[in-house]
């Protein structure tokens, strides 16, 4: 099967357990591996949630229940993503929710100094407001390089990578290079053959913890990631402030705001509500 390479199509996965649509999601897209992984996340992110932790126990924890899936897809024998090969990280735009941001800033800060944070931060500063003058001028998003990508093609921050960029794994490299070609022309067809079952795994895992952070009081929506690091990076105390539900997030770029505090004033999603119903 060939699926979406690029965020939209991956976040068309993570959307129908996060937004304003039924509990269970019934598009024949979405697979029984989504709901498994849905399920498992769920209890997973709750505990997280009531024991507080370090940001990256919650990276760590996701991560394994994410590979316990991923390793049982049939075409893990296929795929052809290796160390250093990094189309991928030029092109697509990463979505990640607030405590993601918080792990890689914790992960950044644990191992560089200050004059190598310095640099990232200029690198973050430099991506965010690129992207945000593609929005302002309703211009199409042009690739740009994730600014956790080191020279040597390899990810800078990979033990506490967003649970998005776990799950994607091509199964022909060659079609990402293809990939990445065309869309500097502008061509965001999807094109490259996705492992399917680690994609379903990961819309299930994602989409759940914005769901369950959301349904804690904390911001479970999605955000632009260097936008979000960069804004994680400049806060101070950040993780024991967001988990105070502080609207910490509101200067990073917002790229799925389904719910408070950056979408105010709509009405409580459908699976708020019916909870609601319930207790009433
Ligand atoms: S998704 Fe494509 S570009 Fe990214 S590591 Fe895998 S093969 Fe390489
Ligand atoms: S966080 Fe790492 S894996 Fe993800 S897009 Fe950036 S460089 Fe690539």
């Amino acid at each position: 099967m060939r699926v979406g390479y690029y965020l939209p199509p991956l976040r068309d996965f993570i959307a129908p357990a996060t937004q304003d649509t039924p509990m269970s999601p019934s598009s024949s897209a979405i697979s029984s591996v989504f709901h498994q992984a849905s399920r498992e996340a769920r209890g997973l992110v709750e505990q997280l949630v009531r024991k507080k932790g370090e940001s990256l126990d919650w990276v760590d924890d996701l991560r394994q229940l994410q590979e316990h899936f991923m390793d049982k897809s049939p075409q893990k024998a296929q795929r052809d993503c290796r160390s250093g090969c990094s189309a991928c990280c030029m092109t697509v735009q990463v979505d990640i929710t607030p405590i993601e941001a918080i792990a890689v800033r914790d992960y950044m800060k644990s191992y560089l100094d200050q004059e190598a944070l310095q640099k990232v931060e200029q690198r973050l500063v430099h991506v965010t407001k690129r992207r945000i003058a593609q929005i302002r001028a309703q211009a199409p998003a042009t690739p740009l390089a994730c600014a956790m990508l080191g020279m040597d093609g390899r990810c800078q921050i990979y033990p506490a990578r967003p649970v998005i960029c776990s799950g994607v794994f091509s199964l022909d490299h060659y079609s990402c290079d293809e990939a990445r070609e065309n869309a500097q022309g502008g061509d965001y067809s999807p094109t490259v053959p996705l492992d399917n079952d680690a994609l379903q795994a990961t819309g299930g895992i994602s989409g759940t913890l914005q769901r369950v952070l959301v349904e804690k009081g904390l911001d479970g929506n999605l955000y632009e990631l260097n936008s979000a690091v960069l804004v994680a990076l400049r806060t101070p105390n950040v993780l024991a402030r967001y988990l105070a539900k502080e609207d910490l997030f509101r200067s990073a770029i917002c790229t799925d705001a389904h719910s408070p505090p950056r979408k105010r004033n709509a009405p409580p999603p459908k699976f708020l509500r019916r909870q609601s119903n319930r207790s009433a």
